[in-house]
């Protein structure tokens, strides 16, 4: 009786695991999944790799002393891709969760499954001030990686105090970039070993500042920037801005689908990535956490596991 329930339900599925984001989560949700023997698709609306392809470099990714987040990303691809099907430029609007299966409609098609893994991550979170928006790709860049080779023998400013905005802001000084951070406190959220390296490289600091307006006429030619105690506004020439202050969850499928969040947005799930509703699992940086590319991985391996009995199949964990 139960093998013939197994086999109706293999047959029913367009496929039986469905994994939403190409990123270091789903591609390692692909992996382990397409080795426990299930029909995997990874859907991504771009063309894959995540938040990880803007990293000049990793460095404390096991097995890789150094490597250039765009090659890492690669090879988990071509890994994954052993595995599972992956659509790349093709968008999951959404998501309907059923007793039978996951409906899952794309701005392509719609198909029929088994569980679905958000791996949705996070989009770079905006300052929000005018002229942001307007000079965006004409002066206004969240990624130092793709953008930074246009600023070549120029000034910029790279705004925020964590480890991204540090690690931006050495890789811009290495391109023969003047770069100056501006944070909002006077001390930098990033590890030490980093602001040491930042200051060694000759990146400049203004402290306890925001960041007013972005001006410019075609491109961007300043920014009015006030400091926070002393209440004095004042205009800095630059030729570019680099925002790097945080990340904020992708979740709007999370939402349209009702799952749990947290009061940050990010998606709450067990430890094994299951969330408040069944048949739908969550990993990597959509469920906040340390939100490092290895954190990632490990979650989109525990979510795949996890997901296996949903779809008749058995797991250890
Ligand atoms: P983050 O650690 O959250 O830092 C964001 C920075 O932006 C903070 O300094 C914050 O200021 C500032 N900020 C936030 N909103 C702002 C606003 N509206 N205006 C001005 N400044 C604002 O973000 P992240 O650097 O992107 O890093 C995200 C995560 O990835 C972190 O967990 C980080 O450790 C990790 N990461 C790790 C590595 C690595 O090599 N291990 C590399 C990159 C990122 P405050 O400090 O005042 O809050």
């Amino acid at each position: 009786m139960l093998k013939y329930k197994i086999v109706f339900t293999l047959m029913k599925y367009d496929y039986e695991i469905v994994i939403v984001g190409a990123g270091a989560s789903g591609y390692s949700a692909a992996i382990y999944a397409g080795r426990s023997g299930a029909k995997v698709v990874v859907f991504d609306r771009g063309m894959g790799g995540g938040l990880t392809m803007e990293a000049p470099k990793v460095e404390n990714y096991p097995g890789f002393r150094s490597i250039g987040g765009v090659e890492l990303m690669e090879k988990m691809k071509e890994h994954a891709m052993d595995y599972a099907e992956m659509k790349f430029g093709e968008e999951v609007k959404e998501i309907k969760v059923g007793k039978e299966g996951v409906e899952v409609v794309t701005d392509k098609d719609r198909y029929f499954a088994g569980a679905v893994i958000l791996c949705t991550g996070t989009e770079h979170r905006k300052l929000g001030v005018k002229g942001e928006k307007e000079f965006q790709g004409k002066g206004v860049s969240y990624c130092a990686t793709c953008d930074g080779f246009f600023f070549k023998g120029k000034k910029v400013a790279v705004i925020g105090g964590g480890n991204s905005a540090v690690i931006e802001a050495i890789f811009l000084r290495q391109i023969d970039i003047d770069v100056t951070i501006i944070h909002r406190r006077d001390e930098l959220r990033a590890e030490k070993a980093l602001e040491k390296e930042a200051k060694e490289k000759g990146v400049k600091f203004i402290w306890n500042s925001i960041v007013e307006e972005i001006i410019g006429d075609e491109m961007v030619s300043g920014i009015k920037i006030k400091n926070v105690k002393t209440e004095e506004k004042k205009v800095i020439k630059v030729d570019g801005v680099f925002v790097s202050i945080g990340e904020e969850p992708q979740n709007k499928l999370a939402k349209q689908i009702g799952l749990k969040l947290d009061e940050n947005g990010y998606i709450i799930v067990d430890e094994m990535g299951r969330t408040n509703i069944e048949r739908v699992f969550a990993a990597g940086d959509i469920t906040g956490g340390v939100r490092q590319i290895i954190t990632s991985a490990a979650e989109g391996a525990k979510a795949s596991l996890a997901s296996m009995p949903v779809i008749g199949k058995r797991s250890p964990y």
